[in-house]
């Protein structure tokens, strides 16, 4: 389920790995690309490298290591292409629901298809949800005092208007996650002035846009090591840093804000604006290529404002600090609203699954759903590095399935004595709305959800698949068990 990042990379796994398999991918949009068509908003980027958040078995050769979100839909359809996976997508087919059969050992989907929606039924052996973290339909709005006062032009990023002209207008963007960061500077170019209006600070951290080592590489290095290289080098530098950011906290916000000081003007108000009151990698590290949202307050075209939001007005926004912010347009870049697996209500022999009390399994299954995995990328790295290690973990099961006859695989969990934790370990708003619904880990394996790429890649391309919690059943043999014992003994 689902063709944006993930789901193409799944394809690209199961067709090379698993090529006995046949497969398809049900997509509820009409295009390609997921996260990376939706988003249309000025400047809309990766704030990831794209050694690490393209796919390790298609070099990115752009110069760019922070591309924008056009170059980065032209990839994934480009090798959605070049491999042919296209052709294994279904358009216009979001997936309503999935019953799992014991009996049949199958899934059955009922799916709302085409431009009438009409349902239409599927079934699949197999079931893994690409599907990503968030609902398409609706970004996260909180209900402001006063909006409907405002005369000016009020909007979300995840709907950006087609020709909205901002030239010479005043902007409100209120936010300080990754889209306020990535839309002030942008507009910035050619907007009257452009305001972040945070409620409180993120940590920021300027990184170069293009990477010059890459440049050098590929120059001396064929392409494909060259890629190699390059990726490994980045995810080590994520690591260092998320781990020197968790165990150093004190030092890493030293080193944040000293950065953050040296690159605004002199006298620069840097406790108010850039100094957040977590700790680093709590929530999720806000990159800004080249120092642009630092350029664009430094040249007088952005500037922030610290403080809570009093009330909308008919010109603005008044905060309760009685500061007056007047704005042409207000751009609430208040982030996403996260759903589980894709919406997709599950039910396994006609009982309703509910994510938010199940437990993952080394962070790709689920206790007790048979035959189903799910992809979520890491919070702490790019999503790619996870999502490809979940398709190729997919794969093995796939593959050792067939060797040895088996047609069930199912986590084995007794949530007795579990400890319940929350899946994802960042503190950030759209993640702590959500925690209920979202599947939980416990303290301990193979119950776990990781943040560690190479601790990851361990267990899952190299761990036993036989670990005595993922069971495996030829169901033919346990569907005349049970109807042996579905028969009365004389
Ligand atoms: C603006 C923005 C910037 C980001 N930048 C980065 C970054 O720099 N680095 C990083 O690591 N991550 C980033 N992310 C996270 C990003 O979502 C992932 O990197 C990646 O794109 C996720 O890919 P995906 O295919 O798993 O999910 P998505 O891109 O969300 O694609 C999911 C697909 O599944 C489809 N789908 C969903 N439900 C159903 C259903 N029920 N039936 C059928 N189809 C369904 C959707 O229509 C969609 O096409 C960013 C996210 C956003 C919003």
């Amino acid at each position: 389920m689902g063709a944006g990042l993930s789901g193409i990379g799944a394809g690209y796994r199961l067709q090379t790995k698993c090529p006995a398999q046949s497969y398809a991918i049900l997509e509820a949009r009409p295009e390609i690309g997921g996260t990376w068509d939706l988003f249309r908003y000025p400047g809309v980027r990766s704030d990831s490298d794209m050694f690490t958040l393209g796919y390790p078995f298609r070099p990115w050769k752009d110069a760019k290591a922070i591309a924008d979100g056009p170059a980065i839909l032209k990839y994934i359809r480009e090798t959605a292409r070049e491999c042919g996976i296209d052709r294994h997508i279904r358009f216009r087919q979001r997936v309503i629901s999935a019953a799992w059969s014991s009996q049949d050992a199958r899934w059955m989907l009922d799916v709302q298809a085409g431009e009438n929606g009409e349902t239409v039924r599927y079934t699949c052996n197999f079931l893994y949800g690409c599907t990503g973290y968030y609902r398409y339909d609706a970004g996260y709005q909180p209900d402001f005092p006063g909006a409907e006062n405002f005369r000016g032009r009020f909007l979300h990023p995840q709907h950006w208007p087609e020709n909205l002209d901002y030239s010479g207008k005043r902007v409100v963007v209120i936010g300080s996650g990754a889209t306020a960061v990535t839309l002030v500077p942008a507009m910035a170019e050619t907007a009257g002035h452009v305001t972040m209006l945070q409620r409180s600070p993120s940590y920021i951290l300027s990184i170069p846009a293009v990477d010059r080592i890459a440049g050098w590489l590929r120059r001396v290095l064929p392409e494909g090591p060259a890629h190699r290289i390059l990726r490994w080098k980045n995810i080590l530098v994520s690591m260092v840093l998320y781990q020197l950011s968790r165990r150093k906290p004190q030092f890493m916000r030293g080193l944040f804000r000293k950065i953050a000081a040296g690159n605004l003007p002199a006298g620069y108000d840097v406790d108010t604006h850039f100094k957040p009151k977590y700790e680093p990698w709590d929530q999720r590290l806000c990159l800004v290529p080249d120092s642009d949202l630092f350029k664009a307050i430094r040249g007088g075209r952005a500037s922030v404002a610290t403080g809570e939001i009093e009330t909308f007005t008919e010109r603005g926004i008044r905060l309760r600090s009685g500061e007056e912010l007047e704005a042409d347009i207000i751009i609430s870049a208040t982030g996403l609203r996260m759903v589980a697996l894709g919406g997709v209500k599950l039910t396994v022999d006609g009982a309703a699954v509910e994510p938010g009390k199940t437990f993952i399994y080394k962070g790709v299954m689920l206790g007790n759903i048979p035959n189903f995995a799910f992809c979520v990328g890491y919070t702490n790295a790019s999503w790619t590095l996870r999502a490809d290690l979940s398709s190729t973990f997919v794969c093995r099961v796939l593959n050792h399935m067939k060797r040895h006859g088996y047609r069930v695989c199912r986590p084995e969990c007794d949530p007795e004595g579990l400890e319940v934790k929350p899946l994802l370990g960042l503190n950030s708003g759209y993640v702590l709305r959500a925690a209920a619904d979202l599947p939980k880990q416990a303290g301990k394996k193979p119950w776990i959800m990781r943040q560690n790429y190479i601790l990851d890649m361990l267990t899952m391309r190299l761990g036993s698949l036989e670990d005595g919690v993922l069971k495996f059943t030829r169901a033919v043999a346990a569907r005349s068990a049970e109807i042996r014992e579905a028969i009365p003994a004389d």
